[in-house]
């Protein structure tokens, strides 16, 4: 297979479960049932939804999302256990994720058994789910450090087996984008079994890291809203979205207008607010103060801006401050009804340029009528 090739790529959200195991983070049933409602409406084409074998409540949520009846394929996560198969098949689901350690050190030191354990475990996992007829996306934990022959030997396991995918895990979020293409690329090529990239951000690069993999052949991608997740969180789904729409002109088929309140619902959700900076969602990314670049906002968007406010549900704002021109002045006073022809501007954008120094921030609209008043 061509790794490069241009191919469709199916989202596959975890907010709801890797978003959830965020230290602290929790989520009603209702907020989850709202938040599955909303990613469904706009498009996700999976999402993993919970760990049934945590207990009796999280089945009943995994089973009221099932009940919702949505387009979206539900998936559970499991561990290569007939136990907890059986957990996700009781909570109504019809697709599982069985996750596996596969790196030498987390073989060794953390589930203490070896390689071949791992082989057989997987085949007495996958033999239970294809009997109990499951989607099966088989989980490889700490991807990232697992020796790449041994991947491909679960990987021939996995498709003989009848798994429908291998989801390869940047677990640490140690890989960079030039290593995460090598690995899946290798793997693309080495096997007929569809590949799904899940990565981590804990050095900035989770979203780049995701398009590497999609660049080198994955055909699924893993997401997380405001990329909500363990320690520094997951590949974030508005941000991954929008650049293989952007940056890779790669349609993913979801909707990207209700990304703004979506956001704004997941951070109160998860009581982890995102910066007014946040890439592609913040309320701030598409405010200009500068006067160059405002300028250039102004005569045309497409100046400055690689993708419209109202494509995420944004809006654009005009800062005044220290770095504003006469255009930002004047489109401001315009935007407040004041009569600019009397006005002396000049005067009036170093008035604006003075206190924006002193009081080092943005000057608001009492602060600038107020100076109005005084010129
Ligand atoms: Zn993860």
């Amino acid at each position: 297979m061509d790794a490069t090739r241009q191919q469709a790529v199916i989202v596959t959200d975890t907010t709801l479960r890797d978003g959830e195991q965020a230290a602290g983070v929790v989520f009603s049933p209702e907020e989850k049932l709202h938040i599955a409602g909303w990613l469904d409406r706009i498009g996700v084409q999976e999402l993993e939804c919970g760990i049934p074998a945590m207990g009796r409540v999280e089945q009943e949520c995994v089973r009221s999302l099932v009940e919702l009846g949505l387009n979206t394929r539900l998936i559970t996560w499991n561990r290569a256990l007939e136990s907890d198969i059986k957990a996700s098949i009781d909570s109504g689901v019809t697709a599982v994720d069985v996750s596996l350690s596969v790196s030498d050190i987390q073989i060794e030191n953390k589930i203490r058994k070896s390689r071949a354990w791992v082989k057989e475990q997987l085949v007495r996992a996958l033999r239970f789910a294809k009997k109990n007829d499951l989607y099966v996306s088989v989980g490889g934990e700490d991807s990232s450090r697992a020796d790449l022959g041994f991947l491909k030997e679960l990987l021939q396991i996995a498709a003989e087996e009848g798994a429908e995918r291998f989801r390869f895990c940047d677990t640490l979020g140690i890989l960079n984008p030039f290593s995460m293409y090598e690995q899946v690329a290798e793997l693309v090529n080495a096997s007929s079994l569809a590949i799904e990239v899940h990565t981590h951000n804990d050095l900035g690069m989770a979203t780049a890291n995701a398009l590497a993999g999609v660049k080198a052949g994955a055909s699924f991608v893993s997401t997380t809203v405001n990329g909500l997740g363990e320690r520094a969180g997951n590949a974030a789904l508005e941000e991954v979205v929008m650049a293989l729409h952007c940056s890779c002109g790669q349609e993913t088929g979801i909707m990207t207008a209700d990304f703004a309140a979506l956001s704004d619902y997941v951070a109160s959700a998860s009581r982890r607010p995102i910066s007014p900076w946040k890439a592609v969602v913040g309320a701030q990314v598409f405010s200009d103060e500068a006067g160059l670049p405002a300028d250039g906002v102004l005569k045309n968007p497409g100046n400055y801006e690689g993708f419209k406010p109202e494509d995420v549900g944004l809006k654009r704002h005009f800062v005044l401050g220290k770095h504003s021109g006469r255009h930002g002045l004047e489109q401001r006073l315009k935007d407040l009804a004041v009569e600019t022809t009397n006005l002396d501007l000049e005067a009036m954008l170093t008035q604006v340029r003075s206190l924006s120094s002193r009081t080092k921030g943005a000057i608001n609209d009492c602060q600038l009528l107020e100076l109005c008043s005084r010129i």
